[in-house]
């Protein structure tokens, strides 16, 4: 019995040091997974703690921050971290006990909600997005309009919702899911759209009509469906590498914009912030750039949605020893945002910045690209709730709080743009 025991073990120990295991269901399992949140002070700290990321194994990284990160560990990796969390001298502190309970739990709200009706009490599948897409369409042909981005490597449509009321409104684009496991964007942005709608509220109302909306609901459409179908944590695209094993591409980090420049982005394939191997490799990026490119006339703002920290973003990521011209512009309309959020009655903060200034260089994402390269003045990453404590496994209660906060800080952001004269048309009627 000793013998079989410590061969069990063995096993256990040979199987969760090859990476999270796998459940009946074949979904990838995180039992004992933490997550940690480190904080330092100088540079060769970080580094010390940053090289852990590179053994995708044990390490995920889940957030970085210029004075801070958060790392997944798994229950293997831990005796490697906690020596390396002595050998940097930094402070380490526990904020997910166990990744896999609060991944269950989500699983279990989801299904228990399945049989309603499209809602946001729990997160939608890519095919219930889309089947309630077709369904809007059909009840708003006047309204509504389909747009297709594209394809994805793994051969989905990628589809986007343009919403106009009249003609001659200045535009808003909606990038959303760019990242596979921020599932609380797409959530956000469905029920933007279902507002924008629906809603009987005259300032809702004025902000729906005023604006001409043109929403991709998932971009990363083949790693949305995969976090749903295999591994919840997944970040990146789905595109094999040709020279690695690991799979995928940081499609954040793709666009053509500064790419790769200061570090702003990883050249190792099993990263989390992979570039790619040249910047557009992502069908679905290019995709994106065609079809924005196309229509970038038409808008006035970006937003591009994602989880969590509560931040808005604005260009430069790949520098922060350059601002943009409009930087104060920039800032002043995120604090209208910020300040917006905050009045309301959940009181959430959200700080602002550049993406370099506040966090770390970052190149080739989305905010920059729109900015730098298609004109588009205003243009900011925003990072929904939280701050950490569930993460990315932001519980199903939190999707309609933060959607209604989304939308007051868009309300407040849109009305600062027009006074500074960011809402003008470009092109003529
Ligand atoms: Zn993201």
């Amino acid at each position: 019995m000793g013998y079989t025991f410590t061969l069990l073990l063995a096993l256990a120990l040979l199987h969760i040091a090859r990476g999270a295991s796998v459940g009946q269901d074949s979904r990838i399992r995180y039992d004992n997974y933490s997550v940690y949140k480190i904080k330092y002070e100088s540079l060769g700290q970080r580094n010390l703690l940053r090289q852990l990321a590179e053994d995708r194994n044990n390490f995920r990284l889940w957030h970085e921050a210029k004075d801070e990160l958060h790392l997944m560990i798994s229950p293997y990796g831990l005796p490697e971290f906690q020596a390396e969390v002595l050998k940097a001298n930094v402070s380490a502190e526990i904020f997910i006990p166990n990744v896999q309970e609060l991944i269950d739990v989500e699983t279990d709200e989801n299904s228990r909600a399945s049989s309603d009706d499209f809602g946001w009490k729990k997160y939608n599948s890519l095919a219930e997005i889309e089947a309630w897409l077709d369904d809007i369409l059909a009840r708003y042909p006047v309204i509504t309009e389909g747009f297709v981005l594209g394809t994805s490597y793994e051969g989905r449509t990628i589809r986007g919702l343009k919403i106009s009321y009249k003609s001659g409104n200045p535009g808003v684009f909606i990038e959303s899911n760019i990242h596979a496991r921020e599932w609380i964007t797409s959530a956000t942005a469905t029920w933007l759209i279902n507002q924008f709608l629906t809603s009987e509220d005259p300032l809702v109302r004025t902000l729906a009509e005023s604006h001409d909306w043109y929403i991709v609901p998932v971009l990363n459409v083949d790693g949305f469906v995969y976090t749903h179908e295999k591994d919840r944590m997944w970040r990146k695209t789905r595109q094999p590498s040709e020279i690695s094993a690991c799979v995928g591409v940081d499609p954040n980090r793709n666009y053509d914009s500064h790419w790769m420049e200061n570090g702003g982005a990883s050249s190792n394939p099993c990263a989390e912030d992979y570039g790619g191997p040249h910047a557009f490799s992502e069908p679905e990026i290019q995709a994106m750039s065609d079809f924005v490119g196309s229509i970038k006339e038409k808008l006035n703002v970006m937003l591009a949605f994602h989880s969590y920290s509560q931040l808005l973003l604005s260009p430069y990521g790949h520098t922060k020893e350059e601002y943009p011209e409009n930087f104060d512009d920039l800032m002043e309309v995120a604090k209208a945002y910020g300040d917006a959020v905050e009045a309301f009655p959940y009181g959430t903060v959200y700080r602002y910045g550049s993406a370099a200034g506040i966090l770390y260089p970052a190149s080739g994402a989305t905010n920059d690209w729109a900015y730098n390269e298609q004109g588009i003045e205003i243009s900011y990453t925003i990072e929904f709730r939280d701050t950490g404590r569930y993460g990315f496994i932001l519980p199903p209660a939190h999707i309609v709080p933060n959607a209604e906060e989304a939308l007051i800080g868009i309300t407040a952001l849109l009305d600062k743009c027009k006074t500074l004269g960011y809402l003008e048309l470009k092109y003529n009627l």
